[in-house]
């Protein structure tokens, strides 16, 4: 790995990260976070992200966007709203991005929710979005696969191809972590997940199954959970990997599975980590 340190999460590390509420806990203290995800052409990326971020240890998970509808009537525990993360109340993180689209509306849940200042999961057209700026908050976390990593390093001025992001995947990782100067996880067949500084974390949980369409939504709301409940970038990302990949794993178990049967996973993956 081009002679960066390189840590795995194991599961004791897991354990020792996972949120766990205790007798004095309410759902404030658990955290709240926000999804600003989906569009009227795609709703379903907001209702993965927020079941995914359902079952990542918070307290209670707020949607602002255009899928409300969709939202409460797939998840009555979402509190929704259809105006933008501005007009939402207050959340210890957001996640943005899933099936947002590019357009101006999408432009505003971008800059509202960086503009927050609390930890921010930037993911999917939210990484297009962030590209056009070339710049990122100190607390954010971007997700981005390999075709997304290519945009963002447009963005600060490397020209770089899928292929080239896919052979040297901690190297493209480091160069947009310092680039951006923020904390990245790059998504694949193992996800590498880095500062701009210090060991970068890499998973392999997964199998390929996982490469399906909603999978990274899924990933999204559960990373964006875990940063509410009070996990750095670095560990809200490589936390959420370990039991993304775990729950793929156990959906799968060799044949084919969905983003729903991942999310569905996601409480046996917690309960084998902790
Ligand atoms: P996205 O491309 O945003 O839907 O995200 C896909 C998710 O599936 C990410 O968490 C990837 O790390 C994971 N994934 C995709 N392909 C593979 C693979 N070949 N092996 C393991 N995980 C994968
Ligand atoms: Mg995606």
């Amino acid at each position: 790995f081009d002679g960066h340190v390189v840590e795995a999460l194991q599961q004791e590390d897991v354990a020792a990260l996972l949120p766990e509420p205790d007798a004095e806990s309410d759902k404030y203290r658990r955290g709240v976070v926000g999804i600003a995800a989906g569009s009227a052409r795609y709703p379903g990326a907001a209702v993965l992200a927020v079941g995914a971020a359902l079952h990542g240890g918070v307290g209670a998970v707020r949607y602002a966007g255009a899928a409300a509808r969709e939202v409460v009537r797939a998840h009555p525990e979402a509190l929704v709203g259809e105006g933008g993360p501005k007009d939402a109340g207050r959340v210890q993180a957001w996640v943005v991005g899933p099936g947002l689209s590019q357009d101006a509306e999408a432009e505003r849940a971008v800059t509202e929710a960086l503009d927050a200042d609390v930890p921010v999961l930037v993911d999917a057209d939210g990484l297009r979005l962030l590209a056009r700026r070339g710049s990122a908050p100190a607390n954010a976390l971007l997700t981005p696969h390999a075709g997304e990593a290519v945009a963002l390093l447009a963005g600060i001025g490397v020209t770089a191809t899928r292929d080239q992001v896919e052979a040297e995947r901690l190297r493209h990782a480091r160069a947009l972590a310092r680039g951006y100067r923020c904390t990245v996880l790059l998504k694949g067949s193992t996800t590498v997940v880095t500062g701009p500084t210090g060991p970068a974390r890499v998973n392999a949980t997964g199998t390929a199954q996982l490469a399906t369409a909603g999978s990274g939504d899924v990933l999204s709301g559960l990373a964006g959970a875990l940063l509410a409940a009070g996990l750095s970038p670095v560990d809200a990302g490589s936390v959420a990997a370990y039991l993304h990949g775990l729950a793929g794993r156990l959906s799968s178990d060799g044949a084919p599975t969905t983003a729903t049967a991942i999310t569905a996973a996601l409480p046996e993956a917690w309960r084998r980590s902790r």
